[in-house]
């Protein structure tokens, strides 16, 4: 008999559905031994099969990208959990690749930062600015216990509120040393009793009077 292929594809095509099932049963039923042979064909042939997939990904690397964000996107859940595991578990290890990764790549990382830092100039500014305005209420609210505001006028514009040493001596603690001073307070390491809250008009003339005596002037907050 000659081995007809026009008949075998005209079979397989009119069975189709019958001879997949009848495979995946087959499949089903020696399971545990494909398994073994899996593996076996596996370990005969690792170096060769890893070559290969290899290769394949360095010729599919778009589609290798798009499975991989793909995946990351159907597990992502599962994933982040998995490395916050990891991380949990090797805090070690994990804090000391971070230090070899940074000192591998300290150029590029310092050459990122600066495309950052530009790119994001703004945004930046604006981050810093609403820090140092959190820092400021919360200086303030130590130094006033809790009332923010000018003790003599009554301003309470925090944009214009500043902290007065009462008994002079002001500019020999803050020159220069001038976050140390607001740490301190903020760590609650420095007395209060000396400070208080002025605006910076009032302060002006607590300067001016501490050098002419007093002055005549009598200031208002018109708010
Ligand atoms: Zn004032």
């Amino acid at each position: 008999m000659v081995y007809d292929a026009e008949w075998h594809k005209k079979y397989y095509l009119k069975n189709k559905y019958k001879i997949k099932n009848y495979q995946k049963t087959r499949r089903a039923e020696h399971k545990n031994e494909i398994i073994i042979k899996r593996k076996d064909f596996y370990q005969k042939n690792k170096g060769n099969i890893l070559e290969k997939n290899k290769e394949w990904r360095d010729n599919n690397k778009e589609k290798v990208k798009e499975n991989n964000r793909l995946y990351y996107q159907g597990n992502k859940d599962m994933i982040l959990k998995r490395n916050q595991e990891y991380r949990n578990n090797n805090k070690e290890k994990v804090r000391k690749g971070k230090i070899k990764g940074y000192n591998k790549n300290r150029d590029k990382y310092k050459e990122y930062q600066k495309a950052y830092n530009k790119k994001n100039k703004e945004k930046i500014a604006e981050r810093n600015r609403k820090r140092y305005q959190e820092m400021k209420i919360k200086l303030l609210k130590i130094v006033g216990k809790g009332i923010v505001k000018c003790v003599q006028c009554g301003c309470d514009d925090v944009r214009l509120l500043e902290i007065n040493h009462k008994n002079g001596g002001g500019n020999k603690e803050m020159i220069g040393k001038r976050s140390h001073f607001i740490k301190s307070i903020l760590d609650g390491k420095r007395q209060i009793d000396d400070l208080e809250i002025l605006c910076r008009v009032c302060n002006a003339r607590h300067y001016l009077e501490t050098k002419h005596g007093q002055l005549p002037y009598r200031i208002y907050y018109d708010k």
